[in-house]
């Protein structure tokens, strides 16, 4: 597996392709660095230049299946020769299969009713307006550190960077946002026999439902079962099923945002799933059609029954070529991949929790199957985040070889796609930890 890096990237035809994007292309997309596509096998990619890496990304969390996997390739191929698109006005089948798979793995014991989008984004607007239609009620609930989208109701409840809203407000009125809770850097005094978790909805309950949100206006709260873009932060156990009670108690709509963390990420098809709890409602998207764009709301049946003809709608939901995509992928990921998300993510959180002994800069270790954060600190007494050196390390990975993201403050995270093999596990492993010795060392 040698002759990974030939030309130190950006290479020449990689530079000549990021002179012309910044010509042309919003300035508003977010690149850390200068990856030009070429191709990719798996979980391998390789740039215009030549140069190979592994891939610990997978785009953000979406080729569950890996680089042009051949039975993805060849499902796609086959549906565009028959049709490409006739819109949600009309019938097709693969919708309704893909709704019918959608129902058989949904994690509510009720039947779901499914709505097909395109994105995350558009399954958490499907969600925001269902929950007000079947609610009647206005107001919601988020969470600090969450990540929802960047439509303006999606919007009005990201809170991962003040970036993502500034010069955007007015956004949907009526979203309180309180902290997630974060064992790693806790911001109550947990209570006695109790984790954050506990502490956060006591604060939910006692302060905001006392003193300033009458419960009974609350439509839902919408949270994401492990926080992504906030920094792959897993809540503490007592958490959801604390919130879930909460929920019941006040006829308030518990919506969980599967988009980065379900459709067997962390070895389970939905990360709620790890908390035992069910939700209403739940968002799907990124890994669900091995990247060819998809996003799905399910909600339970009494819930989702509720609308009517024409209360939502969209032109490309269930796409033809979406929905065989994605019936593959879900086939894949329930044949072997899941199971290999728990495998290679138990053995990369192991290995990263080894590293630990070895730098002090990483703070914290945590995650659940392939979607495990490094949290990157200055100080382990005082936890100060390592912003600049979490920054750098990932620089230095994408020269020696390793596409990594970074998310929240000083974490890098690590989301291959679902059909990783040891070997190119291993090879990630070793250049992310001589990158980070050798970032640390100056
Ligand atoms: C990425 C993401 C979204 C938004 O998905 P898009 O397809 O970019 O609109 C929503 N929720 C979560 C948890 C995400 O990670």
């Amino acid at each position: 597996m040698s002759n990974r890096i030939l030309v130190t990237p950006p290479g020449p035809k990689a530079k000549a392709i990021l002179e012309r994007d910044s010509k042309v292309l919003s300035p508003s997309y977010a690149r850390d660095y200068g990856f030009v596509m070429d191709h990719g096998k798996g979980a391998q990619v390789w740039d215009v230049d030549g140069n190979r890496y592994v891939d610990f990304c997978a785009g953000i969390a979406v080729n569950a299946t890996g680089h042009a996997h051949p039975e993805i390739v060849k499902a796609i191929q086959d549906q565009a020769e028959k049709y490409i698109h006739i819109s949600s006005d009309f019938y097709h089948e693969l919708m309704v299969r893909v709704a019918e798979r959608i129902n058989e793995i949904a994690p509510m014991q009720e039947d779901v009713t499914v709505f097909l989008a395109n994105s995350g984004t558009e399954s958490v607007e499907a969600a925001l307006k269902l929950a007000r239609y079947a609610t009647g009620r206005r107001q919601f609930i988020g969470f600090l550190g969450a990540f929802h989208g960047r439509s303006m109701g999606s919007l009005s409840f990201t809170a991962s960077k003040a970036r993502q809203q500034e010069r955007f407000f007015p956004t949907m009125p009526g979203v309180w946002h309180v902290p997630f809770p974060d064992p790693y850097r806790p911001l109550f005094p947990i209570p006695q026999n109790g984790d954050e978790g506990d502490a956060v909805v006591n604060y939910i309950e006692n302060i905001l439902f006392a003193t300033a949100l009458p419960p009974d206006e609350v439509a839902a709260i919408l949270v994401e079962p492990i926080q992504g873009e906030g920094g792959y932060i897993v809540p503490p156990k007592n958490f959801f099923p604390r919130l879930r009670a909460l929920c019941d108690k006040h006829g308030i709509l518990l919506i969980s945002d599967e988009v980065q963390a379900g459709v067997g990420r962390t070895g389970k098809w939905w990360a709620i799933q790890h908390d035992q709890v069910e939700p209403d409602i739940i968002c799907i998207a990124k890994g669900i059609a091995s990247g060819i764009p998809m996003g799905a709301m399910a909600a339970r049946k009494s819930i989702g029954a509720k609308w009517k003809p024409g209360a939502h709608g969209n032109t490309y939901g269930g796409n033809p070529i979406a929905c065989v995509s994605a019936l593959k992928t879900l086939e894949l990921v329930e044949r072997e991949y899941m199971q290999n998300a728990a495998t290679q993510g138990a053995y990369i959180f192991d290995a990263l929790a080894e590293m630990q002994s070895r730098h002090p800069s990483i703070g914290d270790v945590r995650g659940r199957g392939l979607m495990v954060g490094v949290e990157f600190v200055a100080d382990r007494a005082t936890k100060e985040p390592a912003r600049e050196l979490r920054n750098r390390i990932i620089h230095r990975c994408f020269e020696t070889g390793l596409l990594m993201l970074g998310c929240g403050q000083s974490t890098i995270r690590f989301c291959p796609p679902l059909m990783i093999e040891r070997a190119l596990v291993d090879e990630g492993l070793e250049i992310f930890e001589r990158a980070m010795s050798e970032v640390e060392q100056n």
